[in-house]
């Protein structure tokens, strides 16, 4: 029999008449896996609740940013207090600047500009890359996300080391035509670019440690390489922590690499965690870089509601909350439920590597080790989408796709790790037998 209608089937029928897919983000729309997405009313700690009155345990946690768990009390009576105040203004405001404060003492920037989303920092941080350089060659990964930026949705063309081709239809040719696509992870296809185009490459721009694929960590070394291929040729080295920033330790990937071995990206890109729920993103880095942003300098960016009051309020409570405590706490959590993930799917047999950085991991359906985009893409998806719909069935709100890191929070306490560990032997029961 056909299963009875549901609130979240009506809402998502009444969406698609009236929104391209029925979402507002593409990958909300469960595409990759199949069936009906749930619409969510409400949100409390660890635990989502949909219209129809179901619960689960978040493991997407808005992608990222809600590292205290939805709602948090604190962040909830801060955010109340600066709404009340007037939700913009304008101009500017102390918020902004405790929180531009905050940012420089945790990371290596010297200084942030703040922006509304992380497309805008990554796409304002190659504008200002260009601009500093007088270059305008781009070098990026293949398999690495930095927002839906022009340049920046690029494939790599037919063979390596060439100029790309949009990913997209609406990308022309000439956004892309300066973007070189090179696999991760890859230390002679990079040499090989700078070598063959160093004197007009303006920026390398790379995730941190990339979670857009799943996670691919950097291996040991890799991002200080970046680092110094990069400084050897003029070019500037632009780090995308929006996932990992804040996140996978409390100063990003950056804290995991750079700050030990003694180095430090020219730009990085924040977002997500620094927005605590709020559409907040930053870009920021070495003085005299960021110096040449319009008005002290001539690279022009603007933005109506960049370090909107209410976000940067919320960002704040938020990072002032993330202590080594919250960290310690989500590392212990990922690291029981990437334990009972891996023996759940050694039971039936169905291969799979779990990869990390920091607090933050993924479980491939494939052989590992995954080490750059070509790797990922044999991750077995079928089998993700059994096991995914076996999770939700059970509680567990799972990312709908293969390809991404799954998030945990402050708020994942043992009942909810429980309900997680429960589900996962009929997942990968499941898994085995699609
Ligand atoms: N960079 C990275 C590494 C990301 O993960 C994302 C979003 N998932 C972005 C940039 C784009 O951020 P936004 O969706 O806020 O535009």
């Amino acid at each position: 029999p056909p299963a009875p209608p549901t609130a979240s089937g009506e809402l998502f029928a009444r969406a698609h008449a009236v929104t391209p897919g029925g979402v507002n983000s593409p990958v909300r729309a469960f595409n990759a896996v199949g069936g009906t997405p749930r619409f969510i009313r409400s949100a409390s700690g660890a635990r989502l609740t949909d219209v129809d009155g179901n619960d689960y345990v978040d493991l997407i946690c808005s992608w990222g940013p809600m590292l205290l768990g939805h709602a948090h009390p604190e962040v909830m009576a801060q955010v109340q207090a600066a709404v009340a105040r007037g939700t913009s203004y304008g101009t500017p405001t102390e918020p902004e600047v405790l929180l531009a404060e905050e940012i420089v003492a945790r990371t290596p920037v010297d200084k942030v500009r703040f922006v509304s989303s992380g497309t805008e920092a990554t796409m304002s941080a190659i504008r200002l890359a260009r601009g500093f350089t007088g270059r305008d060659v781009v070098v990026k990964f293949a398999g690495c996300y930095h927002g839906h930026v022009d340049a920046l949705l690029a494939s790599a063309g037919s063979g390596l080391a060439t100029f790309a081709v949009p990913g997209t239809p609406g990308v022309p040719a000439s956004s892309t035509e300066l973007t070189l696509v090179l696999p991760y992870n890859d230390r002679a296809a990079v040499e090989k670019v700078f070598a063959e185009h160093g004197d007009r490459i303006a920026c390398l721009v790379t995730e941190a440690s990339p979670g857009n694929m799943g996670v691919v960590p950097p291996e040991p070394g890799f991002n200080r390489f970046l680092a110094e291929t990069c400084t050897r040729h003029g070019a500037l080295f632009v780090s995308d922590e929006v996932m990992t920033g804040f996140r996978v330790t409390r100063e990003g990937q950056w804290g995991l690499d750079g700050k030990a071995e003694g180095w430090r990206p020219d730009l990085i890109t924040y977002g997500k965690v620094m927005g605590g729920g709020f559409p907040a993103a930053a870009f920021g880095g070495r003085a005299d870089v960021m110096s040449q942003l319009s008005p002290e300098g001539p690279v022009y960016q603007a933005g109506t509601l960049s370090g909107n009051p209410v976000a940067t309020t919320a960002g704040l409570a938020t990072l002032r909350l993330a202590t080594d405590e919250v960290y310690a706490h989500i590392g212990a959590a990922a690291e029981t439920i990437k334990v009972a993930a891996a023996e759940a799917l050694t039971t039936v047999g169905l291969p799979h590597v779990v990869q990390a950085t920091g607090t933050m991991f993924s479980v491939f359906l494939t052989e590992g080790p995954v080490r750059d985009f070509e790797d990922a893409s044999r991750t077995d998806a079928p089998a993700y989408a059994a096991f995914f719909h076996a999770m939700l069935e059970r509680g567990v709100y799972l990312p709908p796709s293969a390809y991404e890191a799954w998030f945990l929070s402050a708020a994942h306490d043992d009942r909810a790790v429980q309900t997680v560990l429960d589900a996962l032997p009929h997942a990968a029961r499941a898994a085995a037998a699609a």
